[in-house]
């Protein structure tokens, strides 16, 4: 049992869900230290958000270089701690990190640029705009287990390249990770990233020091959590939730690509994936192929060693939920097609091995169709034809991503522009936290907000205008007094931007100038 405080473990155990062993003990943050990081992170933050950008940049560099240098320790232990293959631990956290980072590096400056608005318009009115975006101050940062290195830092990065210091609060699930995060920022200048390890009482604790903004990736119920708590100190939050995605297969796919697609999107890291299929609708008339295909390619993969090609399940929650919705379908008359709770390498001293597994015939009544599983389970469904999996897509449950499976990119394009998703992609599954140049993020219960690209970037930051009255030398027309000429001019002003025709806007011009003159010669 962890010794625990009033509301959480003081130690976190870091453990090796391939073969249950655990590893080592971590200490947890108590709810002063968290204050002491928040507060130590205000008082470094005015310094570090004036850095110029490139210069914040080129500090930052230092982080990306650490990455290289620490490479093995990094993907050693999150392969360990999470049970995942060392070849995603390298795809999906570690690259993934390294181009955010790079892009960052390139274009944080270039998009932190104060930008002039409003062009002519701002000149004609007398008042010419300019947008300065500026950091919030102190951004708290909690993020989960799934990718404990990758999305922990892909939290953080546009945070701190908008000139931010922030706290970071990782998963209590893989502390291990938490602490080789915490070694990797140590180039910062003290208190510009401070890590502070715990369970939810310490995520608690960072929302409510408070902080200026919120960054959460997690599940939705902690997400309805938090934004309660940020209400209560109207701090913004972005949210990054969960997804039910559905993969839609077309009469016209090319089955051999879209089997391999699929098989991958639904398991890889086990299917402990946001973005991973959770559904896939196939058109009736290639649902047959799709299916042998599909069970061929699954037969194939290796499962059950450090380098196997799926994964164990990362922690005991997560493996008896998993189990619970496999059991839950197939009693509701679901078809085992693969896998399940016999299949797989046997599980001794609490290792957390689950096979990937396939069923039909489901219906809307099972958990698995109704609630993220967040493993190794793909449901495969029939539909008649196109237009009823765009229907189900949208309608059966939620999407954080989507994708659509065709040869024939319009119809592809079509039908990506009719998924509601936060992002939909053609012919291959969920890579888009990979294109670290385009918004990622979703749509109600998978969340709001988003990270990376331009709009990721700009979460971190709020807009300031900063007007300038171009003509000082003279008093402006809405200023008192409010007299009959002053009525005219506005009634001229509006004519003469907006009657129909060009002819009726001409003619308001003249006594637009004459009642303006008078307005200004009276004002006080
Ligand atoms: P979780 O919500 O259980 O925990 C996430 C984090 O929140 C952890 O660090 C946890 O300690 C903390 N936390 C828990 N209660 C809290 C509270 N009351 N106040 C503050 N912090 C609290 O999620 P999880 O199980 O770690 O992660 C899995 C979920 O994350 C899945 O739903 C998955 O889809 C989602 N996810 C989303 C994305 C994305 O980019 N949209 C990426 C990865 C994972």
């Amino acid at each position: 049992m962890p010794q625990t405080t009033a509301r959480g473990p003081r130690k976190l155990r870091s453990t090796n869900p391939r073969t249950g062993e655990p590893f080592r003990d971590i200490p947890a943050a108590t709810k002063a230290e968290v204050l002491d990081a928040v507060a130590a992170a205000r008082k470094v933050a005015p310094e570090w958000g004036s850095l110029d950008p490139r210069g914040r940049a080129h500090i930052l560099k230092e982080v990306r270089h650490n990455i290289y240098s620490h490479l093995d320790v990094i993907v050693d232990t999150i392969s360990m701690e999470c049970g995942k293959p060392r070849a995603e631990a390298l795809s999906a956290e570690v690259l993934q990190v390294v181009l955010s980072w790079l892009y960052l590096e390139r274009t944080a400056p270039k998009h932190l640029r104060s930008e002039r608005l409003g062009g002519a318009l701002g000149f004609a009115l007398g008042l010419p705009t300019t947008a300065q975006y500026r950091p919030y101050g102190v951004v708290g940062a909690i993020t989960p287990w799934n990718y404990p290195f990758g999305l922990a830092m892909a939290a953080i990065a546009p945070a701190l390249f908008a000139g931010n210091a922030v706290v970071l609060k990782p998963s209590e699930v893989t502390p291990g990770v938490g602490e080789v995060v915490k070694s990797i920022l140590e180039p910062l200048p003290p208190g510009v990233a401070t890590v502070v390890q715990g369970a939810g009482n310490i995520g608690a604790a960072l929302v409510d020091a408070p902080c200026d903004k919120i960054c959460f990736i997690g599940s939705p119920e902690t997400g309805r959590k938090i934004a309660a708590a940020a209400a209560a100190h109207l701090t913004p939050v972005v949210m990054e939730l969960g997804g039910k995605d559905a993969a839609i297969v077309c009469g016209d796919a090319d089955l051999d690509l879209a089997a391999s697609g699929i098989v991958w999107g639904a398991n890889v890291n086990a299917g402990q994936t946001c973005a991973a299929i959770e559904r896939v609708y196939v058109v009736d008339s290639v649902a047959d192929e799709f299916s042998a295909l599909v069970l061929d390619k699954l037969g194939r993969l290796r499962q059950g060693d450090d380098d196997s090609d799926v994964g164990s399940l990362t922690f005991k929650k997560q493996f008896d939920s998993v189990a619970r919705q496999v059991k839950d379908a197939v009693g509701k008359g679901a078809r085992l097609l693969a896998g399940g709770p016999d299949a797989g390498p046997p599980n001794q001293n609490g290792s957390l091995w689950y096979a990937p597994t396939v069923i039909d015939g489901v219906s809307d009544d099972m958990q698995a169709m109704k609630h993220e599983t967040f493993g190794p389970l793909l449901p495969i469904i029939r539909v008649q034809d196109e237009e009823e999996a765009i229907r189900r897509a949208n309608e059966d449950s939620f999407n954080l991503t989507a994708s659509v499976w065709t040869t024939n990119s319009r119809r592809g394009a079509a039908i990506a522009d009719r998924v509601k998703a936060g992002i939909v992609v053609i012919n291959a599954h969920g890579e888009t936290w990979g294109t670290v140049w385009a918004p990622w993020g979703g749509i109600g219960e998978s969340g709001y907000g988003r990270l990376n690209g331009r709009l990721g970037l700009h979460e971190f930051v709020y807009p300031v205008t900063i007007g300038r009255n171009a003509i000082p030398r003279m008093k402006r027309l809405w200023w008192y007094p409010y007299d009959e000429a002053t009525e005219d001019a506005f009634r001229h002003s509006i004519g003469a931007l907006s009657a129909p025709a060009i002819g009726d806007k001409l003619r308001h011009v003249p006594d637009l100038v004459k009642s303006a003159r008078r307005a200004l010669r009276a004002k006080l």
